[in-house]
């Protein structure tokens, strides 16, 4: 039983999910202030996790919020579950479900054997998640949650180790001479130093993987009181300012930004997949209609011919470098460093973000 060669795909809701080292966290809806807080801190340590969140889930009786936590232990998998929810575990040869309806609930599990995929979610889990949907440490939003074992799902489960080993591409003369690589820190720095956007970092399995053709433009969100679908997660809705109502409805995905270049112009809006570079169309996904083009000017030396990605995954937007010889650099708000994505790493990226290929650089702006 490996947790860390199990992907997590985040299905969205309001809660929250975490995942750091030999833990996985799911808390469901609305906790009592500061509870998400402590349990994502029980889970970042795998070793004292699970005598704190027992402490946690069973305080005074009665569990403080609704969430499942996993903890992986030498040869076994400790299961944690407080208050109502739906939770299944296929095994090899078996399936397990716990189904509570008690939101006094507390059910703890030890899984031996090979655990193929385990679901959690408030109710029923339309499981199926986006292949590519895997996050591998940090906390982001989310409702429900797949673990799944990745190399069931994808033919290339060590292309993320395979990918950390390489060395740092250094800039080649044939990207272009003019160009001088911005100085930035790491990805690792940013994170250990808790800049914004670090804490919420999704990297897929393999930048290689034939994109699924299917591609989901029907979302689950909230409508405000005039109908306009928002994220799940959303205070006020993002078109008129009004009230969000507390109902789940199924539509047609809004764009979700744009993507502005330096002089303010809209280079896209972002209700697609785009990849960007100096020669995007030479792509078979631009070519398959999968992505949309973003063609940089010819006149940005150091950008790649297909430098980097932005994928739109439920209500959030994801950032790839495509493996690019210079690199491609984000800024969250607010924050004055642009922060050097590991090649092939993925992000996700909120409106406020300076997107940076090399030289070239765009802004995710909210508006549409
Ligand atoms: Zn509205």
């Amino acid at each position: 039983v490996k947790l860390d060669e199990m992907r997590l795909a985040v299905h969205p809701g309001q809660g929250l999910v975490a995942r750091f080292e030999r833990t996985v966290l799911l808390v469901l809806g609305n906790p009592p202030p500061g509870t998400a807080e402590k349990l994502v801190d029980a889970c970042r340590t795998a070793d004292t996790a699970a005598d704190r969140l027992r402490e946690l889930g069973q305080a005074s009786g009665t569990p403080a919020a609704a969430f499942f936590a996993l903890v992986e232990q030498e040869s076994t998998w400790q299961l944690f579950m407080a208050g109502a929810m739906k939770v299944s575990v296929a095994m090899e040869k078996s399936r397990r479900e716990f189904d509570s309806t008690d939101p006094q609930g507390w059910v703890e599990e030890t899984l031996r054997g090979e655990p193929v995929s385990v679901s959690v979610a408030e109710k029923a889990l339309k499981a199926g998640s986006q292949p590519l949907s895997d996050l591998i440490a940090g906390v982001v939003p989310g409702g429900a949650i797949e673990l799944l074992d990745r190399s069931a799902a994808v033919a290339a489960p060590k292309a993320q180790a395979a990918a950390a080993t390489k060395p740092r591409p250094t800039p080649k003369p044939d990207e272009g001479t003019a160009f001088i690589p911005k100085a930035a820190v790491s990805e690792d720095d940013a994170r250990t130093s808790g800049m914004p956007g670090f804490e919420q970092q999704a990297t897929m399995a393999s930048v290689a993987m034939p994109r699924p053709v299917a591609v989901e433009t029907e979302v689950e969100g909230r409508p405000c009181v005039t109908g306009h679908l928002n994220d799940p997660l959303a205070p006020i809705c993002r078109v008129c300012g009004g009230e969000v109502l507390d109902q789940v409805a199924r539509g047609p995905r809004p764009a979700l930004g744009s993507l502005l270049d330096r002089d303010g112009a809209v280079v896209a809006v972002l209700d697609h997949d785009y990849l960007i570079g100096r020669k995007p169309g030479d792509a078979p996904e631009v070519a398959s209609g999968a992505f949309f083009p973003i063609e940089v000017p010819v006149d940005q030396a150091g950008v790649s011919r297909i430098h980097a990605e932005i994928r739109i995954a439920e209500w959030t937007v994801l950032l790839t470098d495509r493996r690019s010889a210079n690199g491609t650099f984000i800024r969250p708000a607010g924050v004055n460093e642009w922060i050097r994505l590991e090649a092939g790493h993925t992000v996700q990226v909120v409106p406020g973000t300076g997107i940076s290929l090399g030289p070239y650089e765009l802004q995710f702006d909210a508006r549409t």
